[in-house]
């Protein structure tokens, strides 16, 4: 009754989408300022006839939940209760798939079977196949593990636990009652709710990508990233995570098993600022041409505690600003302090970033200094926002 159909193209595409967000109980911010766009973020329609499908999402969106209404039926719980179970599937003599439901045999298999594709979420590889039209021997997929540290999230003493097989939608539903500030401003703007679905958090940090979304957030908490291996779960601190393009930390007989991060909120008085801002060319559905997560911890009077500015999309890994985070201990948290003024000066010629076809370097340049100032003049002491 709505019309949420023209010419009728796209349509399974949008019904694929309707019927997931029909039993889904997720109600983000952004789902209340604009459900229907919020959960349609991920599909096109040629004809745009955005206003009537929206309406179509809004109706639905949750409408299958309704405890003991008609609409309770057999889909909802089987949606939410996917069960996987362990799988090995050979060829001959090889290993050519294998879904371990413990993390024990999943790290196991990858030093045994080196020659196999850990996949997650497969969001990632996925393109690399069709894309990229690579072959690999096998997959070791991860998505049946059930060790609550890998596929769980748990908060105890200030610390946040997050596990490498999580879902962003996963996160975002753990974090829906607070902490972790910067992963949960940053995650409505990652991808879209198919692919938050589906993506994992080890996933995304694993890619190393320079323009992955949720690297300068763990950066900028100084999550700590637990790798496991044969000889047990080692730990090394996401500043040291990347050590070149698209290379990371973890060894090849190993996998990444979880994030730390201390999330203790500021000292008495004090307060913490955690602002996240992805420039991109679409708002949703994007990568980024250049993000931006700062953590600031200010003590009663306004003066910077710690600061950590991580930035993506501006050098061959994710990074952080040490320069100007160390001009701004001291200074006082606004636009014009002294201490505030050389950390953007610094902030000028900290990185050398390259043109691509998101945005010339000159660009990317600009944008570093002007996410400090946005953040400043949103976050500053006197600002009324
Ligand atoms: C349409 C689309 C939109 C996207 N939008 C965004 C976006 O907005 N922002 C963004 O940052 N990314 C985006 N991506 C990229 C991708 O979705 C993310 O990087 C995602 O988090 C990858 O997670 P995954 O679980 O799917 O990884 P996978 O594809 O399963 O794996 C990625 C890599 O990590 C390795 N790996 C996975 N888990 C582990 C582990 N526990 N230990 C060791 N290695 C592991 C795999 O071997 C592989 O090398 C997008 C992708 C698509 C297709």
């Amino acid at each position: 009754t709505t019309g949420g159909s023209q010419c009728g193209f796209c349509t399974p595409g949008f019904v694929m989408t309707m019927f997931a967000s029909y039993y889904s109980p997720l109600v983000t911010d952004a789902q209340s300022v604009d459900p229907g766009g919020e959960v349609l973020a991920g599909n096109l329609c040629r004809c745009t006839g955005y206003r009537a499908l929206r309406s179509v999402a809004a109706l639905t969106s949750g409408a299958g939940l309704v405890e003991g209404s008609e609409h309770a039926d057999r889909f909802a719980s089987r949606l939410h209760d996917p069960v996987l179970g362990a799988v090995t599937a050979e060829l001959g003599s090889a290993v050519v798939a294998c879904r371990p439901s413990t993390l024990a045999e999943a790290i196991a298999r990858r030093a045994s079977e080196p020659g196999l594709r850990v996949i997650a979420g497969a969001t990632d590889v996925g393109v690399e196949v069709t894309r990229g039209f690579k072959r690999y021997p096998g997959i070791l997929s991860l998505d049946a593990i059930t060790d609550p540290i890998f596929s769980s999230c748990s908060r105890a003493e200030g610390t946040v636990t997050i596990g490498a097989g999580v879902t962003m939608t996963a996160l975002e539903d753990f974090l829906r009652d607070g902490g972790v500030p910067l992963a949960g401003q940053m995650l409505p703007w990652f991808a879209s709710r198919q692919i938050r679905n589906r993506a994992t958090v080890g996933g995304n940090l694993m890619t190393a990508s320079p323009i992955g979304d949720m690297s300068p957030v763990w950066l900028a908490h100084d999550a700590v990233a637990l790798i496991g291996g044969s000889s047990g779960i080692r730990e090394v601190r996401v500043a040291d995570f990347f050590t070149g393009y698209r290379q990371t930390a973890v060894g090849a007989d190993e996998l990444l098993v979880a994030l730390r991060i201390d999330d203790r909120v500021a000292p008495p008085r004090g307060r913490r600022v955690a602002w996240v801002r992805k420039v991109a060319r679409r708002d949703r559905v994007d990568i980024s041409t250049v993000a931006g997560a700062f953590l600031v911890v200010l003590d009663d009077r306004g003066t910077v505690v710690s600061a950590r500015l991580a930035y993506g999309g501006v050098a061959a890994t994710p990074v952080r600003a040490l320069g100007a985070e160390d001009a701004l201990i001291g200074a006082v948290w606004r636009d014009g302090d002294g201490g505030v003024k050389d950390a953007r000066a610094l902030l000028g010629s900290a990185f050398a970033p390259l043109s691509d076809h998101r945005g010339s370097a000159s660009y990317r340049q600009r944008l570093i200094t002007g996410l400090f100032d946005a953040c400043l003049s949103e976050t500053g002491i006197g600002s009324d926002r």
